[in-house]
């Protein structure tokens, strides 16, 4: 008898519990010649998270991640996806978990950077990991303990749940050719990325992806930032800001995350535990497809059909980020002796990857990029 057919045939002895509550009832089934009585369950979790609905690559990300844990578990851990502000809002996900109205969290680390600065370290800080080191890192580096530390002090049990690929450096209404031209300069960058804007002497301003839309053609803001090729074509910052510039030193690979009220996931069995483990490293492997395959497409939308011009930053512009980018991280070690500890084991980490990044990663794309050509 499969799992399947078990559950079928057992259905009245199986409760469904209330939303958010853990049931198990004994099966009376079971308590036959099959065998010693099993006890079996079926659970419900709500997952809220920081993304309109069906978001393109992050909300669509979260609801295949509810979608696999479902499958896998064979719906014995059942899992519906809020969209922003239909339970709490976008920016209070991460306490509703904390606090238990709600079992997981979908959503990008830096936002609680509020609460410590640590939080930075598994999305994105700038001159960071890309998505294949930010992986490595915090499987195999080290990364997780940590991650665990920071989230467990709120009563969570967090996982690299997805990333969205190198970001692109942002829309300007005029072009950049030295640093100069970022004096004065108003633009839409959060986090740590902000405050290496602020030290080259512009001003950064965090304003939440529906406002900057309007900010922009309103001349409110000079510039933004916001993901990639893929997410900036349906906000339409095209229509306002021609000159699109690369890279994006601020977001190399941002880690979007799943967290879990660590009291339910702590009570869960443990093949429920593997699975929404897996789970989370499957949907993080698939979210960056998703982002890679729709961004070079368009990309390739924004230059030929909407007249986008692609920009590199100057090299001098490039090499002042650099610099501010490493005092602000370098701050982070007067922080607190978490943020401390984190920032040196993402250092360590980071200095070691470098050298075979550009042999494996840098050294082949470089290659291929003057073998083929490519259009942009
Ligand atoms: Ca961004």
């Amino acid at each position: 008898m499969n799992r399947r057919d078990f559950l079928a045939g057992t259905a009245t002895g199986l409760v469904v519990g209330a939303a958010g509550t853990y049931a198990a009832v004994k099966s009376s089934a079971t308590q036959t010649a099959k065998g010693p009585a099993a006890i079996t369950s079926r659970t419900q979790w709500r997952m809220v998270t920081t993304w309109p609905e069906k978001f393109p690559g992050l909300g669509t990300g979260a609801e295949r991640l509810a979608q696999r844990i479902t499958e896998m578990s064979d719906g014995r851990l059942t899992v519906k996806v809020f969209a922003a502000g239909t339970m709490v809002p976008a920016l209070g996900i991460f306490d509703a978990v904390s606090q238990g109205s709600a079992e997981m969290g979908h959503g990008a680390s830096y936002y609680w950077q509020g609460k410590s600065k640590v939080f930075n370290f598994f999305a994105a800080v700038p001159f960071g990991l890309t998505a294949n080191e930010l992986s490595a890192w915090i499987h195999f580096g080290g990364g997780q303990e940590l991650y665990d530390e920071g989230y467990a002090r709120f009563g969570l049990k967090p996982f690299l749940a997805g990333n969205t690929g190198a970001q692109m450096g942002g829309w300007f209404r005029k072009e950049i050719r030295t640093i100069e031209d970022f004096k004065g300069l108003k633009m839409r960058m959060p986090g740590l990325g902000g405050e290496v804007l602020r030290r080259i002497g512009a001003t950064a301003e965090n304003l939440a992806g529906g406002d900057i839309f309007p900010a922009l053609s309103s001349g409110r803001i000079d510039a933004t930032e916001w993901v990639g090729p893929w997410n900036d074509l349906a906000f339409g910052f095209y229509k306002i800001a021609k000159n699109y510039y690369w890279p994006g030193f601020h977001e190399p690979g941002t880690g979007i995350e799943c967290f879990v009220n660590k009291a339910k996931y702590d009570a869960l069995p443990r093949d429920l535990q593997a699975i929404v483990t897996g789970a989370c490293r499957a949907e993080a492997e698939a979210m960056l497809g998703d982002f890679n395959r729709r961004n070079g497409e368009a990309l390739r939308t924004l230059i030929d059909t909407h007249g986008v011009k692609l920009q590199r930053f100057p090299d001098d512009v490039m090499a002042a980020f650099g610099k501010a980018s490493e005092e602000v991280l370098a701050e982070l070690e007067g922080a607190d002796d978490l943020t401390k500890r984190t920032y040196q084991s993402f250092r360590k980490f980071r200095d070691e990857s470098i050298g075979w990044s550009r042999l494996a990663d840098q050294g082949y794309l470089d290659m291929r990029s003057r073998m083929l050509r490519p259009r942009t």
